[in-house]
């Protein structure tokens, strides 16, 4: 069973727009795009799911890890 979802970043989709970024409630933020790539910390990212909602090409998703 499914108990942890992680947050999986597509390079391939991403615009680099920073929506993702200014969205998220993390203090500091848990995904920042740096030079075009996102660099996720999943020590900070509690998986709201704002930026999956937030991005305009859905380069943001979650991975289900069993
Ligand atoms: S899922 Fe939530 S906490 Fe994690 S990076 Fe996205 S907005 Fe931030
Ligand atoms: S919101 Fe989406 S397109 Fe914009 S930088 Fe974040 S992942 Fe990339």
């Amino acid at each position: 069973m499914a108990d942890y979802e992680k947050l999986v970043w597509n390079e391939t989709i991403c615009a680099g727009c920073g929506i993702c970024e200014r969205s998220c409630p993390s203090e500091p933020g848990a995904i920042v795009i740096t030079e075009g790539k996102a660099v996720i910390d999943y020590s900070l990212c509690d998986a709201c799911g704002i930026c999956v909602k937030e991005c305009p090409v859905k380069a943001l998703s979650f991975d289900v890890l069993a």
